[in-house]
């Protein structure tokens, strides 16, 4: 019996294998040269970066930053290995030579400690002092009880070293970061880093990578899971550039033949008062009226991001928020007329949406123009991408006033639904070669060489095989022709090209192989 694997994959990430990765290059590939016909030029930002960094630009009060983050503490150095010493120090033995060694490694820990945070080496904020202060008395009590003897007080000071090994393990000693739930904000980050603001506006950026959220698995939804995405920066904010952003994408989902993509628009205005402020004043008000009959969760947001309880999927909710005041009709005239704008532009490039008054992003920054696409075959997760125009947010970020729009598409989701569709690639060889005799080896050694360079898939077995077997080996890997060498043919100089699909085949010569191939495949 097999043995059960011992390690597997962690729970929400998976392996990626061939022959699925083809399709997956050829997505990334296809966006590189749609994006790159728009002018947008590749940005590889860091998987990690600064907690902070997420927390102000997605908002501490989202899903994303509040309970899915993969964040850690970026400590090194002697106080960390102190620490480390510390927490991993062995279970108590009633040994005054241990003890004291204990009792220093603590002393050496708090003194440390105590010029860490005094030069500021280690965060000076409230919780630092707290554990300090805690810290210390712990060593006192336990001082205390050491003084009474090993031997009498055992439990005791079993008890306190271990809440001591817990305090000094809890102690934040360096800056938290995180791996990257999203790209925009790390895209913002750089540009406010690199100056960006001086390149010749706008800066048009693209990036692919994987994001990490801990979100409940199911399918379309991971852990670990893969981005593309945009992002248009400096310059000015025309609604003609939200259009573009849109019909690139959609061109992007055009070659790659996706089924069935829906693009919703919307317009969420600005955050004055008499545009988007005004009116979530008066969605708030309308919300109070019905709260009773609200689930738990848009009761919460009633308080906290009322524009977010559009976004409920309860099915007992939709007749109610059906009937809520739409942001449509507050709108001020300069977000009317912007709206206007986009639209028309859209029909200019012929991009065909819907619109959609419930698509919100729950973020003071974004603004105006907020789109998402949907395409088939995958359930209820079936938004392959999302985006928005977010003016504030360089400036949030520390840099200046920057105009900004740009979308992510879940390349996870992307694949599934070509895949659903039968658009997955059947991987496999263009040519098996097989091979019989010494002779013929090196023949055939010589072939997939030159075929290779002629870009074809090839399978050169290893050691000698039967005809039949390779012949069976070649329709298993999907090979689409084999190339039979044995010595007569080596001695003619007349190949066997067999078509594997109708088991055809015919004498090629053994110079015209490659064209051969080349032109069948
Ligand atoms: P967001 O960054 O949340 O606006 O998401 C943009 C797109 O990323 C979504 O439309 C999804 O296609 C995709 N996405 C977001 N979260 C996940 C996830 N956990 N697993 C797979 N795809 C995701």
């Amino acid at each position: 019996m097999a043995n059960k694997a011992k390690f597997q994959a962690i729970k929400g990430t998976r392996d990626l294998l061939p022959p699925e990765t083809e399709l997956w290059n050829r997505v990334e590939q296809t966006a590189r040269e749609v994006f790159g016909t728009f002018g947008f030029g590749e940005i590889r930002p860091p998987i990690f970066e600064p907690t902070e960094l997420f927390a102000r630009a997605v908002g501490g009060e989202t899903d994303i930053v509040s309970k899915e983050m993969y964040s850690f503490e970026d400590a090194r150095g002697d106080l960390q290995e102190m620490r480390e010493m510390i927490r991993n120090y062995a279970l108590p033995a009633t040994d005054e030579h241990w003890t004291n060694a204990f009792l220093g490694l603590l002393r050496n820990f708090q003194t440390r400690l105590e010029a860490g945070i005094r030069s500021g080496e280690v965060e000076h904020h409230q919780e630092a002092h707290a554990f300090y202060d805690y810290f210390s008395q712990g060593i006192t009590h336990f001082q205390a009880e050491l003084s009474h003897g090993v031997e009498t007080n055992k439990p005791e000071i079993d008890r306190t070293f271990r809440l001591l090994k817990l305090a000094v393990a809890g102690v934040t000693l360096g800056p938290s970061v995180c791996l990257r739930p999203e790209a925009t904000a790390s895209v913002c980050r750089a540009y406010i880093e690199h100056g960006m603001q001086q390149w010749p506006a706008p800066v048009k950026l693209y990036y692919m990578g994987p994001m990490f959220r801990r979100e409940r698995p199911q399918k379309g939804r991971y852990r670990q899971f893969y981005q593309i995405g945009a992002e248009v920066l400096g310059g000015t904010d025309a609604p003609g550039i939200d259009a573009e952003v849109i019909e690139m994408v959609m061109a992007f989902f055009g070659r790659l033949e996706l089924q069935g993509a829906q693009l919703e628009i919307n317009s969420i205005g600005h955050s004055a008062p008499n545009c988007r402020r005004g009116y979530v004043e008066k969605l708030k008000a309308a919300l109070v009226e019905v709260k009773d009959k609200l689930g738990a969760d848009s009761q919460r947001r009633i308080a906290t991001n009322p524009l977010r309880v559009l976004d409920s999927k309860l099915e007992h909710e939709q007749a109610i928020i059906e009937k809520l005041p739409r942001i449509a009709d507050s709108l001020c005239d300069d977000c009317k007329s912007y709206y206007a704008e986009v639209k028309r532009q859209l029909d200019l490039r012929g991009v065909a949406y819907r619109e959609n008054w419930r698509l919100v992003r729950g973020l003071d920054y974004y603004m105006r123009t907020t789109f998402e696409i949907t395409a088939q075959g995958l359930g209820s997760q079936n938004a392959v991408c999302g985006g928005g125009r977010y003016d504030g947010l360089v400036e949030l970020l520390g840099g200046p006033p920057t105009k900004g729009i740009g979308f992510a598409i879940g390349e996870d989701r992307l694949i599934l639904s070509l895949q659903e569709a039968g658009g997955g690639t059947a991987t496999g060889r263009d040519v098996y070669i097989a091979w019989m005799g010494e002779k013929a080896q090196a023949t055939a050694i010589a072939a997939a060489r030159k075929l290779r360079e002629a870009g074809l898939r090839v399978e050169l077995p290893p050691v000698e095989q039967k005809f039949g077997k390779a012949l069976g080996q070649a329709d298993k890997l999907g090979a689409k022709f084999a190339l039979i060498l044995g010595e007569d043919e080596v001695a003619s100089r007349e190949w066997t090209v067999k078509r594997l699909a109708d088991g055809t085949q015919e004498k090629v010569n053994g110079e015209a192989v490659v064209e051969f191939l080349k032109r069948k495949k």
